[in-house]
């Protein structure tokens, strides 16, 4: 199978309509499109990105409206974050409906929503009329698409189309936040923040970034948009800077802000992935704000620490 860059966003909606996939462009980062109702079409995404059975898609639809016919128990706040944030890059946990296939949710009782804001993704969803089930459109496991080249690196001859909308305008996932017994959690930092969220609910969000036995969420494994070449934190990114030789460098911190850091993240592993070095070395950002959810993918991608003493070089890999 030859897979090919389009524009026409008639063409993918026709394909979802069909039961294959389509790489989408989302405001966030590219993903891997089927017609959520259809289980069949839904079971191409995990086998394509090779994707273990236990971890739920998000499932996007047109309007807040929609939220009815999916999930049950729509709490007020829901409403209210959407009233800012959506659509755009906000994902709501819900009870789920009957209506959507236990594969779209792997086995959970609960369902991801979320209304994306990009407008080709928007006009598929309104020629389909069905909701759309979307991950990230890479192989599992590694580093997100941001743009449709992107996109061919990681799935070349493994689907038909990729729908072209240029580079993706917030370049890092959407925040995943779960409701449940009246209590707010973030299951995923993303680009609209806990600070975001808690202004408009006025109470705190909690945190669950690290599942205790269960997946709820699979952002919260501990590796996930990874590089193929080793990534690995250091203190020291100066004398990695200064030093001649196979080690890429990304800083983040360079940028002048966390929304360019975050835009420039998944291509900047990208980039550096590609040269084929050693090893990469990176550094945190402040982690305020939308820097939690860029520190979060950075310890997801890395393989441990890197540490210097007197001139030489040891690992700590990540358990
Ligand atoms: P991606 O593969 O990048 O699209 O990531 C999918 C995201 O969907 C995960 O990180 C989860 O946070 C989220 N997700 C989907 N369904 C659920 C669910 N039922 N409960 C919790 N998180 C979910
Ligand atoms: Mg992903």
């Amino acid at each position: 199978m030859k897979t090919k860059i389009i524009n026409n966003p008639d063409t993918a909606a026709g394909e979802v309509l069909k039961g294959n996939i389509v790489a989408l462009p989302t405001e966030t980062v590219y993903g891997l499109a089927a017609d959520a109702l259809n289980p069949e079409a839904v079971l191409k995404i995990y086998e394509t990105k090779k994707r273990p059975d236990f971890n739920p898609l998000i499932v996007h639809v047109g309007d807040i409206s929609d939220f009815e016919k999916y999930a049950v128990n729509i709490p007020a706040e829901v409403y209210a974050i959407a009233e800012k944030f959506s659509p755009g890059p906000v994902t709501y946990v819900l009870p789920k409906k009957d209506v959507i296939p236990d594969i779209v949710t792997a086995g959970i009782d609960t369902v991801a929503l979320r209304i994306p804001s990009h407008p080709l993704f928007r006009e598929v969803l309104r020629k389909c009329g069905c909701p759309i089930a979307a991950p990230s459109a890479n192989m599992f496991g590694r580093i997100s698409p941001t743009t449709a080249e992107d996109v061919l690196k990681e799935l070349s001859g493994k689907i038909d189309f990729i729908l072209d909308g240029g580079r993706c305008p917030i370049g890092i996932e959407s925040t995943v936040v779960s409701f449940e017994e009246g209590n707010i959690f973030i299951l995923r930092h993303g680009y609209v923040t806990k600070e975001d969220i808690e202004k408009i609910t006025g109470r705190e969000t909690g945190e669950i970034t690290d599942a205790a036995g269960k997946i709820s969420s699979p952002g919260m494994l501990k590796s996930h948009y990874a590089p193929v070449t080793p990534l690995y934190f250091t203190d020291n990114i100066e004398y990695f800077k200064n030093k001649a030789g196979n080690i890429g460098v990304v800083d983040l911190s360079l940028y002048r802000s966390l929304k360019e850091a975050a835009l420039n993240l998944f291509a900047d592993l990208r980039k550096a992935d590609e040269k084929k070095y050693e090893y990469i070395v990176t550094k945190r950002v402040d982690n305020k704000d939308l820097g939690r959810a860029v520190n979060d993918r950075l310890a997801k991608a890395s393989s441990g620490t890197v540490m210097i003493e007197n001139g030489s070089v040891s690992f700590l890999n990540k358990k």
